[in-house]
């Protein structure tokens, strides 16, 4: 019994020491595509209760060499722990930015959003960051809408209001993601410059069957004079139910999936025709 319990912890150990060199792996190899500029973004339109445009999200791609795409709930997790997110996110601000000017170019300014890791928010350069990025395609802060996590506007709740004040001053909105999936304490929203909420696409999942929590994200919106939009729309079900209660964007595959910058623009030219 003592030899298998020495064989199970050597067994464990071995698995530990496999997953930590894959890590370091993908790592390494995130890091050479992100300065081989491999990496991509895709966009996925939001759209009104009449099926108007109103803004799109930005979302990391990883191609691989076979067509494929590394998912970004793979590398991000993995960026994350590494402290490479801060790069990572910096290069997606500036594609953003990028892809902002193209949109104007082609008569289509719809607001771009953006995905901000907590570790990217917390660079003392960050504000500053985000204004070169806006001032190297001539992008107006208007175009930029931010997402962030609940934890960090609860975790370093100071920090982050000033920081977003400072940012809301130049005219970058804000978006809470995933509202409602991690933190119980809903004081920060009314001291946060905040333009919108983000229902998880859990809660979606559940509508219309069970409808309690989207509801309540939805009538406490109302009050706070937030915008909303519901994540992982998949079924017209969903979209009539959320529609029925005000809710102001809709994104999900019901729409679009996320594609490529040059099939957004596409996609947006067929939506005005
Ligand atoms: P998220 O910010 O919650 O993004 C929404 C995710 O839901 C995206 O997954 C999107 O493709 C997916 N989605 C949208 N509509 C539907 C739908 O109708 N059905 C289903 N099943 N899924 C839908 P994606 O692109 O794989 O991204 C996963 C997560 O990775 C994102 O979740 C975000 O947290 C993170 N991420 C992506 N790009 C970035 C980035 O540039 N920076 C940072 N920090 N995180 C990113
Ligand atoms: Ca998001
Ligand atoms: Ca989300
Ligand atoms: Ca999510």
């Amino acid at each position: 019994a003592k030899a298998e319990g020495r064989n199970g912890i050597a067994f464990f150990e071995a698995a530990m020491q496999a997953d930590v060199e894959r890590r370091l792996t993908l790592e390494r190899a995130l890091a050479r595509a992100l300065d081989a500029s491999q990496l991509c973004m895709h966009v996925q339109p939001q759209v009104d209760r009449d099926g108007r445009v109103t803004g799109a999200e930005m979302l990391m791609r990883w191609p691989q060499p076979d067509g494929s795409f590394i998912a970004p709930g793979i590398f991000i997790p993995i960026a994350e722990e590494s402290g490479l997110i801060v790069r990572l996110g910096h290069w997606a601000l500036r594609e953003a930015c990028r892809a902002a000017s193209l949109l104007a170019q082609a008569g289509r300014p719809v607001p771009l959003s953006v995905n901000v890791s907590p570790a990217q928010f917390r660079q003392p350069d960050f504000a500053s960051r985000v204004q070169a990025a806006l001032a190297e395609h001539g992008t107006p802060a208007g175009a930029l809408i931010l997402e962030l996590t609940e934890g960090l506007l609860i975790d370093q709740r100071d920090a982050s209001l000033a920081r977003m004040r400072e940012l809301a001053a130049l005219g970058i909105r804000f978006s809470i993601d995933d509202f409602g999936t991690g933190y119980s304490s809903l004081s920060y929203l009314t001291s946060m410059p905040l333009y919108e909420l983000k229902i998880d696409k859990r809660f979606i999942d559940d509508t219309p069957h069970d409808t309690a929590i989207v509801q309540a994200i939805l009538a406490m919106a109302r009050h706070l004079g937030l915008r909303v939009v519901a994540e992982g729309v998949e079924t017209q079900e969903q979209a009539d139910f959320l529609v029925a209660h005000d809710c102001d964007g809709l994104q999900g595959y019901l729409y679009a999936r996320p594609m490529p910058l040059a099939d957004f623009l596409a996609w947006l030219a067929r939506q005005q025709a």
